[in-house]
């Protein structure tokens, strides 16, 4: 018969010691020294190379029932990291081989069901952009993108937070698409990244104005046809007053309410959506996950043809786990963020 044969091991991982209330701060974690379990059948055990932080961990972070359970205090937090295989007994995994997997993140080594591993392969694409742009960030973007905002070529389209994981692959995908693209992100440089380096057709460093919606208007007064939502707020209230005829908004994201102790009021402005036959559309990535293969075959096609590109913004080190975490909010990401062990 079949016999566990690992060893005993330790690992090292951030710990979620108190639910935050709003902003989440330094203290609401900790790091702590954990058993590793066995590796029993199909199982695989992990040395991490690095891991994600991503917003809709905040949301788990709070006990509110929502479409992921919340972590449990006590308890270390989880997510997708990309590991090296230290013992395996599934069939189709190795010593050596490295993998991604949704869960086991947040700690320097995991144990997961070798089931819902992907191998990843060093030719096209960075361990990281398993986590990124060849990952759930990725296929957010373009599932959302075509799937639900269906652009047509000429439309005009903006894109929140466009410079971040999911933003800045919109954007790009909406320009493959022939659309006039629009942004605005958090700080002089990135705006200058959209307009360099993404070649957006328009943007603005949303600190900088007194007024979203006007800001819109004015990188792009012939108005959208679709608004690709990762912030709500006073983005989706200026987006509402800026969308044409028919215009589609893809509600992806809002980041900026992630924080918030009580519900924040909504748009105030709703009433744009009848006047104009508006339709907002939700977006749960969950929902296309079937989309993986054919998004990743297309991602690399497109990277070799070098018309598509992204950023990773990396820290080093598990305790940095939670600074790259806050670090969301504040916008030190451009692009993915990482953390690398
Ligand atoms: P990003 O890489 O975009 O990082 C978050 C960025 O949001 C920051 O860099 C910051 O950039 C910006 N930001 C933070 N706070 C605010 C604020 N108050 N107002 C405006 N911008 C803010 O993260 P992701 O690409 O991973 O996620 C983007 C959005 O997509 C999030 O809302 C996330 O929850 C959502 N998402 C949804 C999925 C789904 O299935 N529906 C799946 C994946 C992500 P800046 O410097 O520009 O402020």
């Amino acid at each position: 018969g079949w016999q566990p044969y690992s060893v005993e091991m330790k690992t090292r991982a951030i710990i979620l010691k108190s639910r935050p209330q709003g902003e989440p701060t330094a203290e609401n974690f900790e790091t702590r020294e954990l058993e590793l379990p066995d590796v029993l059948r199909n199982q695989v055990k992990l040395e991490n190379i690095c891991f994600t932080v991503d917003p809709y961990m905040r949301g788990r972070m709070s006990d509110a029932d929502s479409y992921v359970p919340p972590f449990q205090v006590g308890e270390p937090l989880d997510g997708g990291v990309v590991g090296k295989v230290l013992e395996s007994s599934h069939p189709d995994f190795g010593k050596g081989d490295v993998v991604a997997s949704d869960t086991g993140g947040w700690r320097e080594h995991c144990v997961v069901e070798g089931s819902e591993l992907r191998k990843v392969k060093g030719d096209v694409f960075e361990p990281s952009d398993y986590l990124g742009a060849a990952g759930m960030p990725g296929l957010t973007a373009y599932s959302g993108l075509f799937e639900l905002g269906q652009p047509r070529a000429g439309d005009s389209v903006f894109v929140s937070a466009a410079s971040g994981a999911v933003g800045s692959l919109v954007a790009q995908f909406a320009k493959l698409n022939g659309c006039q693209v629009y942004g605005a992100a958090g700080s002089d440089e990135k705006v200058e990244y959209l307009l360099k380096t993404l070649k957006l057709d328009g943007a603005f460093n949303y600190k900088k104005t007194d007024s979203v919606g006007k800001s819109m208007k004015q990188v792009a007064p012939q108005g959208f046809d679709l608004y690709w939502d990762n912030v709500g707020g006073d983005f989706l209230e200026g987006a509402l007053s800026q969308l044409n005829l028919r215009g589609t908004v893809v509600c992806c994201g809002m980041i900026s309410t992630y924080n918030d102790e009580t519900p924040s009021p909504g748009p105030r402005n709703l009433g744009l959506i009848i006047k104009n036959r508006l339709q907002l559309k939700g977006l749960l990535v969950r929902d296309h996950a079937h989309l993986m293969p054919e998004y990743v075959e297309r991602l690399a096609s497109w990277k070799k043809q070098g018309v598509v590109s992204w950023e990773t913004t990396t820290l080093e080190g598990l305790e940095k786990g939670v600074e790259a975490f806050l670090g969301l909010f504040d916008g030190s990401n451009l692009g993915k963020m990482i953390v690398k062990l």
